[in-house]
């Protein structure tokens, strides 16, 4: 392998000398020198990457954009035109999962925004500030949102509107503790994150992951005191309320065998919780990944006869390397044909809070991978990330598709021969 025989601590490039904290604010995190100094430039990321390809502009590229930050760590003053380079990105790591040097992208990023944060006009300030510091680590405040959902939806400014989906969930509960069905055999215990929007706008995937891992022989825990996993608060720069909530998570979970997810952006982002909070680490795993390296158990899967589109999220795909899992899962399906996304590997756009921040880029991203559903002839697309399934749905919508939406987990949900006999132990209160 290149560089095996090399001595210890050779680089392809020299460090970036930064002295001190070069033009970072010292007070914030920011890129590290040695993650700056692992780009060698190569441009092998350039392809892969949707910004790149929509726009043909270094600036615009992984390459483009991590030379913009050594610009900053090496002195040059952060503008308007950094923000602009940086905001631009959909973190949706793609240069990551093809970088021969391993460069760590997203952590990069996300260390780059919380420079940048201060920078902001005070409307895009006070929108974060209210968004990750006030409503997503609150459980009630986000219930109150989406209380008031269907009265705010429709006047909400369209690029906002569209992040938003037209029902939600504002006051259902779900179960503290499921046992396995009668007659199955319990192979152990998992704690499930409900997630924030995850709960109030896909509260029925949250039901059908609880049935799916019951029937699959596991006891499925909300644990209470569990709120949002910190991921778009990380993503846009506002660190230090992610660090808070990677701390809070892992006080809900401490102690569980194994914490299961079934949102992509989450449990990619829960997985690096020990770099973002020393100790914060937890035994996290994507859903489609458990099920699929555990096995189904004895369940007997019924015929569920749809032509499915299987959607990638990145942040399963590139961030996790999950793509067999899913599709073994549903290929156990009978009758369930599942078909391929002509580019299936390119991001839909979502990206978080994408779509309101950089609306031309995320249409065009959303538009592009709407047309490539449609054209596979699915009736179903099935997509394992909360943004992601948002964003595809509206692009369908908009172009007059009926394909319908759906996490894999309520395909295996609605395939499970067996009655839904889980006996729910406690279902009266709820994750705070
Ligand atoms: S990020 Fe990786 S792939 Fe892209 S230019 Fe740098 S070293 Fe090459
Ligand atoms: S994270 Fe995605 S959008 Fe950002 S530079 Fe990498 S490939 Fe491009």
């Amino acid at each position: 392998m290149l560089g095996t025989d090399l001595p210890e601590g050779t680089r392809f490039v020299t460090p970036v000398d930064v002295g001190a904290s070069g033009g970072w604010d010292p007070t914030r995190a920011a890129p590290t020198t040695a993650d700056l100094s692992t780009c060698v430039a190569c441009g092998l990321c350039l392809p892969h990457c949707p910004t790149y390809r929509l726009t043909g502009a270094e600036v615009a590229s992984p390459r483009g954009r991590i030379a913009a930050m050594r610009a900053i760590a090496t002195g040059a003053p952060a503008t308007d035109s950094f923000t602009r380079f940086m905001d631009e990105c959909l973190v949706c790591r793609a240069c990551e999962d093809v970088c021969p040097s391993h460069v760590p992208f997203g952590r990069m990023m996300e260390a780059a925004r919380e420079q940048i944060e201060p920078r902001r006009p005070r409307r895009a300030r006070l929108a974060h500030w209210l968004g990750f510091h006030w409503v997503l680590p609150h459980p009630s405040a986000i219930r109150f949102a989406t209380m008031l959902q269907p009265v705010l939806r429709p006047i909400l400014p369209r690029r906002v509107r569209s992040m938003v989906p037209a029902s939600a969930s504002p006051f259902a509960r779900l179960p503290r503790e499921t046992e396995p069905p009668w007659g199955v055999a319990e192979r152990g215990t998992v704690a499930l994150l409900a997630g924030c929007v995850q709960d109030r706008w896909f509260h029925e995937v949250n039901l059908a992951t609880i049935r799916v891992l019951a029937q699959a022989g596991w006891r499925v825990r909300v644990p209470k005191g569990q709120a949002c996993c910190g991921a778009l608060a990380a993503h846009n720069g506002r660190l230090s309320v992610a660090r808070r909530l990677a701390t809070r998570a892992t006080h809900a979970f401490e102690g569980g065998d194994v914490v299961v997810v079934n949102a992509a952006g989450c449990s990619a982002h829960m997985r690096t919780y020990d770099e973002l909070q020393l100790g914060a680490g937890l035994p996290v795993r994507d859903l489609m990944a458990f099920l699929h390296e555990e096995g189904l158990g004895d369940v007997a899967l019924g015929p569920v006869p749809l032509a499915v589109a299987y959607h990638d999220a990145c942040h399963a795909l590139r961030a996790q390397g999950i793509h067999a899992a899913p599709r073994a899962l549903l290929a156990q399906i009978p009758e369930l044909r599942l078909v391929e996304i002509r580019n299936g590997d390119r991001c839909c756009g979502a990206a978080g809070t994408y779509a309101a921040t950089q609306p031309e880029m995320a249409g065009a991203l959303g538009d592009e991978k709407a047309e490539a559903i449609v054209a596979t002839g699915a009736t179903v697309v099935a997509s394992a990330n909360p943004g992601c399934s948002v964003q595809i749905a509206e692009h369908l919508r908009t172009q007059g598709a009926a394909v319908e939406v759906l996490h894999p987990v309520e395909l295996l949900d609605r395939s499970l021969a067996q009655p839904r006999t889980s006996r729910v132990a406690s279902s009266t209160s709820e994750p705070k």
